[in-house]
């Protein structure tokens, strides 16, 4: 049997467009009969008190996970060793670029936005020294590839790029693209259902997995919820976590219902979303949520989102 997850990051209040993917996540889980998996994606983005309220949260709505959830800052022993074991098969090396330098470099002529233009990777050992004196190093992946292509249930075979990506950073901490990889291939997750802004991550994260010997898991790219004005949704939206949400007497239920809703879903249960769960008809478009404190309730959401 293998595993789904949700991977939250504890840098606040879970959502509406947190909690939906969580949900999704869910639902795709179970209607294949996998295991789901809780993690927490403390390494960089924590806050204090984050986490139990984001866990209370998706306990709310309903959810249930099928093992105590992890937290990535336990797990400092395991990055360690896996970039041991890339290190010693001569996969990385060291880079002393800072952001500015990057994308000064990655926006000359023939450059690819957005990658790593190779400054680093092959520095003598004499400019090694050099470097080391003036910053401390992140490690990059010396990668084989420039593009991968992954599988996704709502997106099809996606081919994105591939580039010689950090894998620690210079201050110590394991990068997200090692962590999750290595989370999701030791925690056996063969299903990767997140937002759809980390689309263009996943070609990346598959081609690592691939690399280190586990297993590439199928992906569903979910459509994020965005505000009003097309941003991506914030709490400072106003009126879109639940404990902002119980101020207009909207209780965890209702929001639950609000969000099955928003997936074309029946909304009085969890096990009759689930079992009319169908990705094939799941909506392709964002779900813009209109927030409007000024009406009766506090709130509206905008019902056309199908
Ligand atoms: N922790 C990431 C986030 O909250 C999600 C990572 C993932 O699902 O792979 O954005």
């Amino acid at each position: 049997m293998g595993a789904g997850r949700f991977a939250p990051s504890p840098s606040g209040e879970l959502h509406l467009g947190n909690l939906r993917t969580a949900i999704l996540a869910w639902l795709f889980a179970r209607s294949t009969n996998r295991a789901f998996l809780m993690r927490v994606e403390d390494l960089d983005r924590a806050r204090a008190g984050a986490e139990e309220l984001q866990l209370a949260d998706l306990r709310a709505i309903g959810l249930d996970w099928d093992a105590p959830s992890v937290r990535q800052s336990d797990r400092a022993e395991i990055y360690a060793s896996v970039i041991t074991q890339l290190r010693e098969h001569r996969l990385l090396f060291e880079c002393f670029c800072t952001r500015k330098d990057i994308s000064e470099a990655s926006s000359a002529p023939h450059a690819a936005p957005g990658t790593y233009p190779g400054t680093c990777r092959n520095l003598t050992p004499t400019q090694l020294a050099a470097k080391r004196e003036v910053r401390p190093a992140a490690l990059r992946l010396r990668s084989e590839a420039t593009e991968y292509t992954i599988t996704d249930v709502l997106h099809g075979k996606f081919t994105g790029v591939v580039d010689d990506f950090v894998v620690l950073r210079n201050d110590g901490v394991p990068a997200y693209n090692l962590a999750v990889v290595v989370d999701d291939g030791l925690q056996g997750i063969d299903q990767v259902v997140r937002g759809d802004d980390l689309l263009s991550s996943a070609p990346r994260q598959a081609y690592l997995a691939n690399l280190l010997g586990y297993q590439i898991p199928v992906y569903a790219h979910v459509p994020l919820a965005l505000n009003t004005e097309g941003k991506r949704l914030a709490k400072r939206d106003g009126s879109v976590t639940l404990s902002q949400l119980a101020v207009h007497g909207i209780d965890a239920q209702q929001a639950r219902s609000m969000m099955l809703a928003s997936l074309g879903l029946p909304t009085n249960s969890l096990q009759a979303a689930l079992a009319a769960f169908d990705p094939a008809l799941l909506p392709t478009q964002p779900w813009v949520l209109t927030t409007d404190p000024a009406s009766e309730r506090g709130m509206r959401i905008a019902p056309e989102n199908r």
